[in-house]
């Protein structure tokens, strides 16, 4: 595994143990080179993905970003990460059991909001509100930038 930091590719495991309740397995890695400590995490994937953009574009499936906008919508919310890394494991989990590997952005999108309206309403706000522009605009990366982090003490 390439360390992030400094791109040296022989890294070590310094660590491996279950995690989310053994769905995963989580590595802790060390690059000798530049001493950067980093986490990996293995999951089984049962099928590979493809996002159908509304502009009709295929992308595939990237469970990084998604944990990204999800974990952004959730900054600062009194919910432990070990539930965020299961919630999102589950929207994976039901992406794969819809039957078709091609899935279109809104499902997606849908799926995410279901899941944060049960888990925790304000994070539900937050996406929901960046996400009904982002329909329209149908690009992840600008939709990560406009569901920026809440300005510290804005909601409390
Ligand atoms: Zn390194």
């Amino acid at each position: 595994m390439r360390c992030p930091f400094c791109g040296n590719v022989d890294t070590q495991v310094k660590d491996s143990r279950p995690a989310e309740d053994h769905v995963a397995i989580r590595r802790r890695r060390f690059c000798p080179a530049c001493g950067g400590r980093f986490t990996t995490y293995e999951r089984v994937q049962l099928r590979d993905l493809v996002v159908i953009k509304s502009s009709g574009k295929r992308e595939d499936f990237d469970r990084d970003k998604l944990e990204r906008s999800i974990r952004i919508a959730m900054q600062k919310r009194p919910i432990e990460p070990e539930r965020v890394d299961q919630m999102i494991s589950g929207i994976v989990r039901r992406l794969e059991s819809l039957g078709d590997t091609d899935i279109p952005s809104r499902s997606i999108g849908e799926i995410v909001m279901e899941t944060l309206a049960r888990i925790d309403t304000v994070s539900y706000v937050r996406f929901a509100s960046v996400y009904k522009n982002f329909q329209a605009a149908d690009d992840f990366d600008k939709f990560v930038s406009e569901l920026r982090p809440p300005v510290q003490g804005q909601d409390e």
